[in-house]
Formats: C-alpha cells, structure tokens, sequence
C-alpha cells in the first residue's frame, strides 16, 4: 500500500520525535552520549568501562553480545551470557542500555536483558528483522547501511515505524567510499538533511565511522555542532586488548576529554550535555 506521507516524514509529523530510552530522552535539548566496548568480554571488562562511561557523562551504556563479524574467525561475542553481564551492569551503574541484535529469532531474548535494540549496519535492509521490531515498542537504534543513501535509512525506518513502533532513532556511521585512510567516510551532511526530512532523532557513531580513535573527539564535535542528537563512543579500559575494533577505541582518559570539548559545542549549539 502507497501511503503518500510516508509515517517518518515531517509531512506526516511535523514535530521532532522525543525517544525515551530506559529514563534519557532522546530528540531533545539533551545531547545524549552512548558510551562502553564495542564488545561485551566479561564481567569486570565491561564494569570497568560503565564506570568511566557513568563517570565522565555518557547517559546511555552500549556494548554488543552478538557480533557480526565480516571474518568468521574472530570473536562474534559471548551471546546470552553477554546480555546478563550487560543487565547485570546496566543496573550497577545505573545507565540503560543499547545492544545489537542479528536475527529476529532472538527478539525475545534480547527484550529481556536490554532497553533498545541496535540494528547494525549490515542489517539495516533486513526487512524482516525490522518488520519484527516494528511490532513491539522497545527503542530501535537503527544505523545506516555501508552502501545505504539517506532515502534508504528513512524507507528502513519506515519499515518499524509502519508496524507501529515509532520508536525509531536513526544513525550515522559513515558509508564506504573509496577512502581507505578512515574504514569509512563520515557523512555529516546526513544530519541536516535527516532532520530536514524527517522528525526521528539522529545521532552519530564516529568510532566506527573513522575506525580511529584519534579522529572520535574532533568528530564527535562536528556531529554535535551539525545537530546530532547524540554520538555514540567505543571506550575501553585497555584498548589494546580489546578483542573487537580496539583501534577506534578511546581510552578513558581520553573520553573525559572529548566529554569535556563536546560540552562546549553543545553549549554554542543551545544544547547540552548533562
Ligand atoms: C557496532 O556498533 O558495534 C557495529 C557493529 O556498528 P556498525 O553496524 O555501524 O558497523
Ligand atoms: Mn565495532
């Protein structure tokens, strides 16, 4: 069925959508910042990173069970055990979390250990898995395909919200180009023009976007002054062992001091960072 104002569009709703997940309010005045491993490892790994995530001001902990690894030789995560650890933590420190999920089998699962479904890059077309979560209404982290247009993410999108979770926020997590220097290329402009085209909340991933860590803080701080809801940060205590993307993870010490540069760009954006 051809629906003329299609359900993400500002034509359909003109004002911007506020999405809550667990108590942190996405859309709104608030930058929100997400922040923990790519993968979860163990328990006292991801202690310790929810620790400095909580500490230096990230609202939201992510950290991933289920991997989705394009060599099948490397560590795809430790699955359900992962989800206890991350509920387990979550609740420690006292900061909802975000967790991906691969295969709509697994809806069930995932829904009791988290408070927001990521679909990953590589899933973003799987229309089934979205269809899935479109019947539910947890939170849905939706990124951006690798070879996906701005129009593609929105009709993804579309595929939730038509099922009737308008709980959908977008993300921006670089696309491949002929780059090689970065693992992606960053498409800042996405942000204004999501946000022309569309009232659903967008944030930005600039670990993975970059694949290093020394290019997260200075673009972390363009996403924010571009009109980002919020960016999404791969930290660890011990980057160098990390057993997934270790080399786009920032060090604690160095995420206080990107917490601290993104305030003051929220801040001259008439936003901020709690
Ligand atoms: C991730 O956030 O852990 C991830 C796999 O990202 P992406 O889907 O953007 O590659
Ligand atoms: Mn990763």
């Amino acid at each position: 069925m051809q629906r003329m104002k299609p359900l993400y569009s500002r034509d359909s709703q003109n004002q911007s959508s506020h999405i809550r997940i667990g108590d942190v309010l996405i859309g709104g005045e608030e930058v929100i910042v997400i922040a923990g491993p790519c993968a979860i490892e163990s328990e006292s790994q991801m202690r310790a990173c929810a620790q400095a995530a909580k500490q230096f001001g990230a609202r939201i902990l992510r950290g991933g069970a289920y991997k989705p690894r394009g060599n099948p030789y490397t560590f795809e995560g430790l699955g359900e055990e992962g989800l206890k650890i991350l509920k387990k933590i979550s609740d420690e420190v006292g900061l909802p979390s975000v967790t991906e999920i691969l295969d709509a089998r697994d809806i069930d699962l995932i829904d009791q250990y988290t408070d927001a479904f990521q679909v990953g890059a590589r899933n973003m077309q799987n229309f089934t898995l979205l269809k899935e979560l479109g019947k539910r209404k947890k939170p849905v982290l939706l990124k951006r395909g690798m070879a996906a247009t701005i129009h593609d993410l929105l009709l993804a999108a579309e595929h939730i919200l038509s099922q009737g979770n308008p709980n959908v926020i977008l993300c921006e997590r670089g696309i491949r180009t002929f780059e090689h220097e970065t693992r992606n290329t960053l498409s800042l402009s996405a942000i204004p023009l999501v946000k022309e085209l569309s009232h659903l909340p967008i944030i930005v991933d600039p670990s993975h976007a970059t694949g290093k860590h020394a290019l997260t803080e200075s673009m972390s701080k363009a996403a924010i002054a571009a009109g980002a809801d919020g960016v999404m940060i791969d930290i660890h205590t011990n980057p160098e062992d990390a057993l997934c993307d270790g080399e786009q993870t920032l060090r604690p010490e160095d995420f206080q001091t990107l917490m601290i540069s993104a305030r003051k760009v929220a801040t001259a954006v008439d936003r901020f960072i709690a």
